[in-house]
């Protein structure tokens, strides 16, 4: 059953895998907070959140979804290093304080670099939805290990930079029939190009169509989950979109000046008129248009 005080101002859907019996919970945020994906896996004794969300209304709709299930949190997974995605573990966590925090050490290192920054950025704009206490990743995972979580099998890959600074993916279960990928794919939503990897996360997009070809359903941090192949190669060629438009406008300067960037935005708008999350257009040019002068 779903509780209907504050989930109801997020989208919710669930998804039952019924190959190895647990089901997907999906919460995602409004535009207000990006559109983002939090997610709660929900075995035969027990639940995994993947990603806390950035504010606290998110965070508690999630707990509120939680708590829903009448199991308890086991641990949590993040899948990167950027606050829409972490920032709410505390909120999250707060009847469940000895649960895992499960990720990488370079997104750790990610989240412990630029946690300040973030906060400086965004408290002004959410004031008290901005969390107050912030947990980081307390358990470390490597590339190619599995953990066993209340019965079901996480495959863990690290993928480095690729959208953000590191970047992790996991599938789930004895047939791998799921994956979750962070934000190295979108669906129907303009990327985040503002860590200035484009070029890597190319490399890591094409590495993981060919490992990701025989996996059902892809479960992303922003957008509808779906075909692995399909949802791929959208986002391949999208950030080869994103960079040659601006190449073309920057012929290689560093930056983009602010007329450049109302050109972008409106190139992107039209190559990809039913996008979301246009205001991420602007924001990553400078960091594409420096990667790509120094490449
Ligand atoms: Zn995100």
């Amino acid at each position: 059953m779903i509780p209907q005080t504050s989930i109801n101002k997020l989208n919710y859907t669930c998804h039952h895998q019924e190959d190895e019996s647990y089901v997907i919970h999906m919460l995602t945020s409004s535009p207000r907070s990006f559109l983002t994906n939090a997610y709660l896996i929900e075995t035969a004794h027990a639940v995994v959140a993947v990603d806390t969300f950035m504010i606290v209304p998110d965070a508690l709709a999630l707990r509120e979804l939680l708590h829903s299930t009448g199991k308890p949190l086991i641990a949590i997974i993040i899948t990167h290093g950027h606050p829409d995605h972490y920032n709410g573990t505390a909120t999250l966590m707060a009847d469940f304080k000895d649960v895992p925090v499960i990720s990488t050490q370079g997104i750790t290192d990610c989240i412990r670099d630029s946690i300040d920054a973030k906060e400086v950025k965004w408290k002004p704009f959410f004031g008290d939805e901005w969390p107050s206490e912030k947990i980081l990743p307390n358990q470390w995972v490597n590339n190619g290990e599995t953990l066993c979580l209340d019965g079901l099998d996480y495959y863990f890959k690290d993928l480095g930079a690729a959208e953000s600074s590191s970047d992790l993916c996991f599938t789930l279960g004895m047939n791998k029939s799921v994956v979750f990928v962070g934000d190295v794919v979108f669906n129907q939503m303009h990327g985040f190009m503002n860590d200035g990897h484009s070029q890597q996360w190319l490399v890591v997009l094409k590495q993981l169509a060919g490992e990701l070809k025989d996996v059902k359903t892809l479960f992303t941090g922003h957008g509808l989950p779906g075909n692995p192949a399909e949802l791929i190669s959208t986002q391949i060629e999208y950030v080869g979109v994103y960079q040659n438009e601006v190449a073309k406008l920057a012929k290689g300067n560093n930056g983009l000046s602010q007329e450049q960037k109302n050109e972008l935005d409106g190139n992107m708008c039209k190559a990809y008129p039913h996008y979301q999350l246009a205001e991420f257009i602007k924001a990553g040019a400078d960091s594409v248009a420096n990667e790509l002068a120094l490449s």
